[in-house]
């Protein structure tokens, strides 16, 4: 009898910890497993922000595909995902037709920028291993020309990043380390360089303890952020940014590179493959199949679940992916052995969000903590996702250890 065949799309968190669990809990002999990525490699997404400031060289934050699954039991494909046809049982790639008796979606999220004028175009977004090269490249340019020209263009040394959620939070943090090496390196004044975050909510952090998030700002201000708070992005164009002032007017701020962190949809695919869904991302029933689809499972930020207590969805983060990995795997073994599924609940153990290596704002386990005790934290729940998907061998290899 032909054995079912499992093609999971996307090797990030949700996908490779589907991965890594279904090659331990499968027979060789009871399915196919196919997993398909757009490079050979993971990245870890929660560090972008490092390697988009340069605090963190971007091959630090990727490892080979290959040097967590099992090749006996998993076979990989690199390739892009542009459709999925699932009428037919049919993943689209860029370059071949892959079918399938039990689909994964675990591509992940996409910028979201809301239809703004010009973001797509002018703006940078935190959103891969590329994009954070350029980012990087793009920061470290501007500093290197700002001397070379003949009139010093100061704007060049302005850096806005658009929306104070923890991405936006989290770069800053790196930046506000990065900008003093620069600023060595290319000899420039420090008091020439600016940095600008600009949040359309009434507060920085929407929603997080109103104390951690004070901590947040009064440390990113004491190094040199200025906080626009209450202040909607209106456009993006090459010279910078425009923003709301009042009821119908627009103020223009100057800047070299515009970084927008003001929110995450789902994967485009979402959309072109029909699935009914909400900026890309599918709600999905409570064991993780989307509705209608009784072999699709979809996981990670291209999907939504509601929590209950407050009746609004969670925030799609690389926690709620990993847990799903798991039940996802578990699932799927239950799905070719005809026994129940079980239901997905996430279990949130906290927030912890980093201003820099050194320090941090968040709370653990329901308990607030700041500075280098919350952010030896994090170091600690960075280790901890390596340490589920490839085990001890990947967190000494890419783990994070500096001690205070
Ligand atoms: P991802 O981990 O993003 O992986 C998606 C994978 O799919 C990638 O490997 C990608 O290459 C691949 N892919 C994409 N499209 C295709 C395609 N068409 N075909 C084939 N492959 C494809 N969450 C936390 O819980 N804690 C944090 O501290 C935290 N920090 C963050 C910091 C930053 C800077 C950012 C941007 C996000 C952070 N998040 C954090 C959110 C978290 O990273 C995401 O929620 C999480 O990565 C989602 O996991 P995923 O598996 O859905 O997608
Ligand atoms: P977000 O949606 O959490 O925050 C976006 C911010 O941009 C909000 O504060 C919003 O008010 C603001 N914004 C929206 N439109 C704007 C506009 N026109 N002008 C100015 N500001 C605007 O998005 P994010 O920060 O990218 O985070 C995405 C997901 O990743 C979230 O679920 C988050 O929880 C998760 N994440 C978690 C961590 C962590 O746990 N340490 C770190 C990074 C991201």
């Amino acid at each position: 009898m032909r054995k079912p065949r499992i093609v999971i799309l996307g090797a990030g968190y949700g996908g490779l910890m589907t991965t890594t669990r279904l090659q331990k809990l499968v027979g060789a002999n009871e399915a196919d497993i196919i997993l398909v990525n757009k490079n050979d490699y993971h990245y870890e997404t929660t560090w972008l922000h490092e390697a988009s400031a340069g605090t963190l060289h971007h091959d630090r934050v990727r490892y080979d595909i290959k040097d967590v699954i099992d090749r006996n039991k998993v076979d990989f494909i690199k390739g892009t995902a542009v459709e999925i046809k699932t009428a037919e049982n049919k993943v689209l790639l860029e370059d071949r037709e892959l079918d399938y008796d039990y689909l994964v979606v675990a591509v992940g999220g996409e910028s979201e920028t809301f239809g703004i004028k010009g973001m797509k175009e002018y703006a940078f977004a935190i959103s891969n291993v590329n994009a954070a090269r350029r980012i990087r490249e793009h920061i470290e340019y501007q500093f290197a020309t700002y001397n070379t020209e003949a009139e010093k263009k100061d704007e060049r040394l302005t850096i806005v990043v658009g929306g104070a959620g923890f991405t936006g939070i989290e770069f800053l943090g790196e930046l506000v380390n990065r900008v003093p090496e620069l600023c060595r390196e290319y000899d420039v004044d420090i008091n020439k360089v600016k940095i600008i975050c600009v949040e359309a909510a009434p507060s920085a952090l929407p929603g997080f303890d109103p104390e951690l998030v004070k901590y947040a700002m009064s440390r990113l201000e004491s190094k040199g952020v200025e906080f626009r708070i209450g202040t909607p992005i209106k456009e993006c164009t090459p010279e910078g940014i425009l923003v709301a002032k009042g009821e119908d007017e627009l103020e223009e701020i100057k800047a070299g590179t515009v970084v927008w962190a003001a929110g995450v949809r789902g994967n485009a695919i979402i959309e072109k493959s029909g699935f009914e869904a909400m900026r890309a991302r599918v709600k999905v029933q409570p064991d993780l199949r989307a509705p209608g689809h009784d072999n699709v499972f979809i996981i990670g930020d291209c999907s939504l679940i509601i929590n209950e207590e407050i009746n609004r969805p969670y925030p799609p983060t690389a926690q709620i992916a990993m847990q799903q990995g798991e039940v996802c795997a578990r699932n799927l073994v239950s799905l070719i052995r005809n026994k129940e599924l079980e239901a997905f609940k996430p279990d949130i153990k906290g927030t912890v969000c980093s201003l820099g290596d050194d320090d941090a704002t968040g709370i653990v386990f329901g308990k607030k903590m700041v500075g280098t005790r919350a952010s030896f934290m994090k170091k600690m729940v960075d280790n901890r996702a390596l340490y589920k998907i490839g085990g001890a061998s990947l967190v000494l290899k890419k783990g994070k250890f500096k001690v205070f």
